[in-house]
């Protein structure tokens, strides 16, 4: 019977560097195999041509390469790319290329599926099936890095975990995919350039301030009201508004970085301007700023973007109130992948 080979992916670099010493080879090898996993990206070890055939067969029985695929590649009429990645085990996760005119942003999964169980949002849909490996997030961004360069002529600039799954349900791996990617020895991408999206884990949020993460957060709010915020994201039951906001103060005095809330107006749920002044309510105890995110319809139709009116109250009143606000428009809405629409429907 075959035994199941160890995905070499999963060893850190001094595990690598302690293997090749046990195989009676030097240290620095596995400093050079390291160099083309991550910053070289291979997917065989014949590719790696600077070592030995004999270590590179060596290699080869003891471990396997995991890597993703990317399976099908849309493009929307705005450039948009969306790609759907498949896994070593066949699933499947989706990842966004958004380009803009100064920048190329790369909106990344952070699990096969979502275990919150957000109303408005399809991919709540599929459930969360399993959480993603670092090197499966990492992959993802190489991947986009790659078709920026292909198609736009430039390289990834940004990075945003607002793909599918809870960023923060998946901390260590987020963590470790975030060092590689920032690491020399990985992309060397800035962790100013990269965001994290999250429905707001309370316990989560204090732990990376205690951490001195670099990275920036965004929390999806879409309401200050808890009956309002429970009633869509059902998860409010478990980490309500209080907690929320006191993991956020504790967030802002350790980080002093500014906090970034996303918001969805629907028609008839939180359009009145008690919902506004619960927001600013919420976010003045730090200096914020509300990105006015367009509703992203998911197929059944019970949720509705509010009229324009209701938007321009909310700029206005937030304005008053000295909280920075965008109203930012949807990407790539033709291929299903905008904010909430990735449900792997293209599979
Ligand atoms: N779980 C993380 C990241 C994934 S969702 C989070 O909640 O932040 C990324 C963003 O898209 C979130 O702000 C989410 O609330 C928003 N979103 C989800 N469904 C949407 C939809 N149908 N239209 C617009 N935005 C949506």
């Amino acid at each position: 019977m075959e035994t199941k080979k160890k995905d070499i992916r999963a060893l850190s670099k001094e595990q690598l560097r302690d293997f090749f010493i046990a195989q009676g080879d030097k240290a620095f090898r596995g400093n050079q195999v390291y160099e083309w996993l991550w910053s070289k990206s291979v997917h065989s070890f014949e590719d790696m041509t600077n070592i030995s055939i004999e270590t590179r067969k060596m290699l080869e029985d003891h471990f396997t390469i995991n890597h993703i695929e990317v399976d099908q590649l849309q493009r929307s009429s705005d450039g948009t790319i969306k790609n759907a990645v498949r896994l070593h085990d066949n699933l499947i996760v989706e990842s966004v290329l958004i380009p803009a005119k100064n920048r190329t942003t790369a909106c990344v999964s952070s699990q096969v599926g979502c275990s919150l169980d957000c109303k408005f949002c399809a991919t709540a849909r599929l459930k969360r099936m399993r959480n993603l490996n670092p090197d499966e997030i990492y992959d993802q961004v190489v991947a986009i890095d790659r078709e920026s360069k292909l198609y736009y002529n430039r390289p990834l600039t940004n990075i945003v975990f607002m793909g599918m799954g809870e960023p923060l349900m998946n901390y260590n791996n987020v963590l470790k995919a975030i060092d590689k990617i920032t690491s020399p020895e990985g992309l060397g991408m800035s962790p100013k350039r990269i965001v994290v999206s999250t429905s707001g884990v309370p316990k989560m949020i204090k732990k990376m301030a205690d951490e001195n993460v670099k990275f920036k957060l965004a929390v999806s709010l879409h309401s200050a009201i808890d009956e309002v915020r429970t009633s869509i994201m059902p998860f409010n039951a478990t980490f309500p508004l209080k907690d929320l906001r006191e993991a956020l103060e504790y967030w802002y005095a350790k980080t002093k970085n500014r906090i970034t809330y996303e918001y969805v107006v629907w028609k008839g749920i939180n359009d009145q301007r008690k919902d506004v002044q619960a927001l600013i309510d919420f976010c003045k105890f730090a200096p914020s700023k509300v990105n006015l995110i367009e509703y992203n319809p998911i197929d059944d139709g019970a949720f509705q973007q509010a009229d324009s009116k209701a938007l321009d109250m909310y700029v206005s009143m937030l304005e008053e109130n000295h909280i920075t606000v965008t109203v930012r428009r949807s990407r790539g809405k033709d291929i299903d992948a905008a904010c909430g629409q990735l449900a792997n429907k293209s599979s």
